[in-house]
């Protein structure tokens, strides 16, 4: 297949039967959607005002349903106990799941992307067999610890420091980091940390132990997305052992941007549900809607509206979709 690469799809012609559109999802791609759609119509959208009130705890036990129902696992290879599906199934999870609240797709996007990817994408055997299994069955929760008070976008800057024990058997990491999702209920941390003066940070895989210099602050309180739980992090001489360094010394601000990268994509498709959802809903309100005694449907500004929502749904739908196929191929 001829993929077109950076904004060539604007200038170059594409036959129509190359472009992956939503009906060409397979049997098991609609089975699954299927069942993520009845998994959150029966214990999500009945729970808005939960996650609404910042009900963390459910927001993990929900979580930890999404792990035994294999939803954690889409992406993670079978032989690490995942179902080992392609990137198009990861974004069709990505897109039902989230149709409910930002709150969850946030805790599940965070989790399964930078909190886990990480180590499938990075990790040695090892690593992987220790720690995948438990993430993708949801019997652990990950979370990603790259932003600090000082280092945003700037995120190769961070202050966080590794320093190596003198037997060389592990290292001790000592550093603030702010704004991590899911730090209140994960079991490991991938964390991020400068060793001397290199130039470059080097990613560690960090379990959660308050025993071993880490604590935390309160809840962030947060306009939206609230039951999703966001915290900063310390780390005060954490030791972690030098067999939990992520692929190689100065190698962590390529695994942390190649994580993000992943879930820049899977952004746009934790959008379509909730688009789908909210016009169906504004439609349903509109036909029942009634004034000058006339459902408010029948004014041509409320179609107008209505038209331009189904447009976008469409298009947001479309695009995301032809870009995942894409990049599965
Ligand atoms: C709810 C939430 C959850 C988060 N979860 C995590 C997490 O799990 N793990 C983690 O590590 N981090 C997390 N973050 C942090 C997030 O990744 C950072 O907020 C992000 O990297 C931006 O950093 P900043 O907020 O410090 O903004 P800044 O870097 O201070 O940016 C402020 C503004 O300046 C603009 N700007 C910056 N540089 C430039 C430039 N060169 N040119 C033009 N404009 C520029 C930015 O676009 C932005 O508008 C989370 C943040 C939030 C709000």
């Amino acid at each position: 297949m001829n993929i077109a690469r950076g904004g060539q799809f604007l200038v170059t012609e594409t036959k129509s039967e190359d472009i992956f559109t939503p009906e060409d999802f397979s049997e098991e791609q609609l089975m699954m959607r299927d069942s993520v759609k009845e998994f959150v119509d029966r214990e999500i959208w009945p729970n808005k005002d939960r996650f609404e009130k910042k009900d963390y705890a459910f927001t993990e036990e929900t979580m930890r349903k999404a792990g035994e129902l294999g939803f954690l696992g889409v992406a993670v290879p079978e032989e690490y106990g995942g179902m080992g599906m392609g990137f198009v199934s990861t974004m069709l999870v990505c897109d039902y799941i989230s149709g409910a609240t930002g709150s969850f797709s946030t805790a599940f996007g965070a989790h399964t992307g930078i909190g886990t990817m990480p180590i499938t994408l990075y990790g040695t055997e090892e690593q992987k067999l220790k720690y995948v299994p438990k993430l993708a069955s949801g019997e652990w929760f990950g979370a990603y610890c790259l932003t600090e008070p000082g280092a945003g976008s700037d995120a190769n800057s961070g202050k966080t420091k590794a320093v190596l024990s003198e037997d060389g058997t592990h290292y001790k990491i000592t550093g603030q980091k702010m704004w991590i999702s899911n730090a209140g209920f994960c079991s490991v941390f991938i964390v991020f940390a400068r060793i001397g003066d290199d130039k470059n940070i080097t990613g560690f895989i960090v379990e959660n132990d308050p025993a071993n210099g880490i604590s935390m602050n309160e809840e962030e309180h947060k306009l939206g997305i609230r039951a999703s739980s966001t915290r900063q992090v310390f780390f005060s001489d954490t030791k972690v052992p030098v067999e939990n360094m992520l692929s190689e010394r100065g190698n962590g601000f390529k695994i942390a941007m190649n994580a993000l990268n992943v879930g820049r994509i899977k952004l746009a498709a934790a959008c379509l549900d909730a688009q789908r959802r909210v016009t169906s809903g504004a439609v349903k309100y509109a036909n029942e809607r009634v004034q000058f005694n006339t459902p408010i449907a029948n004014f041509g500004a409320i179609r107008s509206k209505l038209a331009e929502m189904a447009t976008n749904c469409y298009a947001g739908e479309s695009a995301s979709y032809r870009a995942a196929k894409n990049i599965e191929d």
